[in-house]
């Protein structure tokens, strides 16, 4: 295989909050139907997406060797040492097609017959959070919020936001999604937030029924402030595997800051609830996305997730970029390398190698500060009371002065 080759454009589609398609969750672009034009599954065939001459071009240019600029947090991620998305899926690729066909991956002859073996399926925004991370695209609940930014920046209103149910109401995409379900592997569900929707369990019922759910493994990430216990209790045990990864990007009053309203002791004692119902087809797992905001307190989060016996998996945050860590200035770097590389912790040295790699043109601090203190005036939350060293750190008030006549009012 070529150097710069990954296998997701011949097994994989990603299906976003608002019916538009990627070969990945994190490729930059969408596939498109026409020079104008995305394709979108609210109204087109899932069959003409992945038939399409824009995919098979993402295909033509992955096997010349091409480093596709649209994959640039994998090229990112692999420029630190870190294991990207392309290589961990290369890997789960050569180990399933060993499992089905008792021999290694025949490449040749996979490449020119390409089966959908994973879907990742956004099934919308609807959601109970405004994480500081997320955005109205993501998140039904932030979209009255962020209103009240684009009014003030005289933005127009004009990005389209809106609740997004597409997933709920069109019933052709699940007509097509269950007749490629018997060669699917793998389900890749999130939101918003996955279990507060509605056809969840249309899509499980009909894995059950069919008994496909025998050789399918979910996946689901979510913001852990519901228990879900119908699932648990009446699906989990149905499916070959079921992986549930909780987003968690901090603990206690940094939690609450960053996954704004959720209640750190609803969501850690439903945390314990989950873990509480161990079957031998169910694992559980943290996943936190590493940024600006979580990152100088992550040996907290390393203690407290290894109090849980969880696994966990840390993920690099490209956008929005005033969140990226390489956006920090060398002196913040160098007293974050100090304080955490004290853990000897091998994930946590791959996020310092990502940080000392990476660095984010055209916007400085200031940037943060001013998105940071609008978002803290609208809340009522309050930046350097939850993160005291920190904002001595990196000069929090400095960059305060430099914004403050340009913040909301209130
Ligand atoms: S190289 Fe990375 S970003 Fe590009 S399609 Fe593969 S996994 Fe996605």
């Amino acid at each position: 295989m070529k150097k710069n080759f990954c296998i997701l454009p011949w097994t994989h589609l990603n299906f976003d909050v608002s019916g538009q398609t990627r070969p990945c969750c994190i490729y930059q672009g969408r596939i498109m139907k026409d020079k104008t034009y995305p394709f979108n599954v609210e109204e087109d065939n899932v069959s003409d997406v992945w038939d399409s001459e824009d995919l098979k071009n993402i295909r033509e240019r992955f096997l010349s060797g091409e480093k596709l600029k649209e994959c640039t947090q994998c090229w990112k991620e692999e420029q630190g040492g870190m294991d990207s998305k392309r290589i961990r899926e290369l890997h789960r690729f050569e180990k399933l097609y060993k499992e089905k066909f008792n021999k290694d991956v025949d490449w040749e002859e996979f490449i020119s017959n390409p089966k959908l073996y994973y879907l990742d399926i956004k099934l919308g925004n609807n959601c109970n959070l405004k994480c500081r991370i997320c955005s109205p695209w993501s998140s039904s609940k932030w979209i009255k919020e962020q209103k009240v930014y684009d009014e003030h920046w005289n933005m127009e209103w004009s990005q389209g936001y809106k609740y997004n149910d597409w997933a709920d109401i069109n019933d052709e995409f699940w007509k097509e999604i269950f007749d490629v379900i018997p060669d699917v592997h793998y389900i890749d569900l999130s939101g918003g937030e996955p279990f507060l929707n509605k056809k969840l369990y249309k899509l499980l019922d009909y894995c059950v029924e069919t008994g496909h759910s025998k050789h399918i493994t979910l996946h689901f990430n979510t913001n852990g402030t519901i228990f879900p216990s119908k699932f648990i209790k009446e699906y989990s045990s149905e499916f070959q595997w079921v992986d549930i990864m909780f987003s968690i990007d901090g603990i206690e009053d940094k939690f609450e800051y960053q996954r704004f309203p959720a209640k750190w002791d609803e969501v850690n004692d439903n945390i314990d609830s989950f873990i509480k119902y161990q079957k031998e087809n169910v694992s559980y797992g943290v996943c936190s996305t590493m940024n600006i905001l979580n990152l100088y307190h992550l040996d907290e989060f390393v203690e407290w997730v290894e109090s849980k016996g969880l696994n966990y998996y840390l993920n690099m945050l490209e956008h929005p970029n005033y969140y990226n860590i390489g956006l920090l200035d060398d002196r913040a770097k160098r007293v974050i390398t100090e304080k955490l590389s004290k853990l000897k912790n091998n994930e946590v040295q791959k996020v310092l190698n990502y940080m000392n790699n990476n660095s984010v043109d055209n916007i400085t601090m200031a940037e943060f500060v001013e998105q940071t203190a609008n978002k803290d005036i609208y809340r009522k939350n309050d930046f350097k009371k939850v993160y005291k060293e920190f904002s001595e750190l990196i000069r929090y008030d400095y960059y305060y002065e430099m914004k403050k006549d340009l913040l909301i009012k209130k």
